[in-house]
């Protein structure tokens, strides 16, 4: 069957000014669909551009170069005022709840204020209903109304960030590593959550993470990122089954487990310092780290390509 495209990134490039006329290349020619329905992770280590990705997908930061089309419409190509619509579809999750939401605002007010921006309801007893419902659905009693932010646990906290994010009925939501912040015992709470609103308000994540454990329980589809560029994507199980580009096999290899894939020679060059966007290594970025490299990675950035049911961007895949 046919997915709709709710998303789709063409030749995507985020750069920084840096000192000394230099650049940080932060995003680099990224191609990638999101479809309507589906939680996607964004996943690499820190540092390889994903944040920065998820927040130039949904404009929040204009692209260098490259569009963004949104069911059809290429975001960026819009004046702000033409975008103005768009912009309550498209929502962010934070990390960390407790600098996302405004200390000196009670949680009514926090959840009130996308709805009173966008002029949703036309009185306040309509607003604060509206807030009581999106209290529930994300399990905040709503005798808790009057409440500020630094009366809530972390959960709590990020629960009502999550209110927020939904109360304009976005049709995405970038959720930017949402439980790294959160002790174990409460990920898997806001996890489920947020499983439960994608259903209930028809949802399509973006999920940017660097935990493997919490991708395979949320997502769908996984993005590998290394230093500004895509290595693999493809379907989750898929792609932790058999992974094919060498970053993907060393990103799952670090979780813990019996039986590890790589030997200890390759692990230690894998492991080595991720190179500074600032200056990358030409041709495959990873090359620097790669046990597999070649002149031919060196010199020539290799582009992603189907292969075995996903994409995956590395001269060597399927041989090596
Ligand atoms: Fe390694 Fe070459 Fe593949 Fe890059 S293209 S991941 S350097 S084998």
């Amino acid at each position: 069957m046919e997915r709709e495209v709710l998303l789709q990134a063409t030749h995507l490039v985020k750069e920084f000014p840096a000192k000394g006329h230099k650049r940080v290349h932060a995003v680099s020619d990224i191609d990638l669909t999101v479809y309507a329905g589906e939680t996607l992770a964004l996943v690499g280590e820190s540092g390889c551009g994903k944040s920065t990705l998820g927040r130039t997908l949904i404009n929040l930061i204009p692209a260098t170069s490259g569009t963004v089309k949104f069911e059809g419409v290429e975001l960026t190509a819009l004046s702000r005022r033409a975008f103005e619509p768009y912009r309550r579809q498209m929502q962010l999750i934070f990390q960390d709840p407790y600098a996302s939401l405004d200390p000196r605002m009670t949680v009514r007010d926090i959840v009130a204020e996308p709805l009173e921006t966008h002029r949703i309801c036309q009185t306040r007893e309509e607003t604060t209903r509206r807030v009581v419902e999106l209290l529930e659905a994300v399990g905040i009693q709503k005798e808790f109304m009057g409440r500020y932010p630094h009366q809530f646990s972390g959960g709590q906290r990020q629960r009502i960030g999550v209110a927020r994010a939904v109360a304009l009925r976005p049709k995405l939501i970038v959720c930017d590593e949402p439980v790294s912040a959160l002790d174990v015992s409460v990920q898997s709470q806001i996890l489920n959550l947020l499983k439960d609103l994608q259903g209930e308000f028809n949802l399509t994540y973006l999920f940017i993470s660097h935990d493997l454990s919490v991708v395979r329980f949320m997502a769908d589809r996984v993005a590998v990122m290394f230093l500004g560029r895509l290595c693999e994507v493809g379907d989750t199980e898929l792609i932790y089954k058999r992974p094919l580009h060498p970053y993907t096999r060393f990103l799952l290899d670090a979780i813990p487990k019996a039986d590890p894939r790589l030997k200890d020679e390759e692990k230690q060059l894998l492991q080595g310092e991720i190179p500074s966007p600032i200056d990358p290594p030409a041709g495959c970025r990873f090359h620097t780290r790669c046990p597999y490299a070649t002149n031919w990675c060196r010199s020539e950035v290799p582009q992603l390509r189907e292969l075995d049911g996903r994409q995956v961007a590395c001269h060597m895949a399927g041989e090596i």
